[in-house]
């Protein structure tokens, strides 16, 4: 991720990032420009989905009956 520095338009890095939620973080970074060396804080936020994720898997049948107690299987 590309962090620019809004005072000099140089790079910046971060160096730590705070998960506020697990959709929100404040990322703060540090200007690489020396003669800059602004501080700052920036926003990292989830904003919409474009495709939804795969379905998990559903378990086999096999790892179903695997799981189940002796009773439960005779039953
Ligand atoms: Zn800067």
């Amino acid at each position: 991720m590309r962090v620019i520095c809004d005072k000099c338009h140089g790079k910046a890095r971060i160096t730590t990032r705070r998960e506020i939620t697990p959709r929100f973080t404040k990322l703060y970074c540090v200007c690489n420009n020396a003669e800059c060396g602004h501080s700052f804080v920036m926003h990292l936020e989830f904003a919409h989905t474009i495709s939804q994720p795969a379905s998990p898997q559903r378990p086999s049948i096999g790892n179903l009956l695997h799981d189940l107690t002796i009773n439960q299987k005779q039953t």
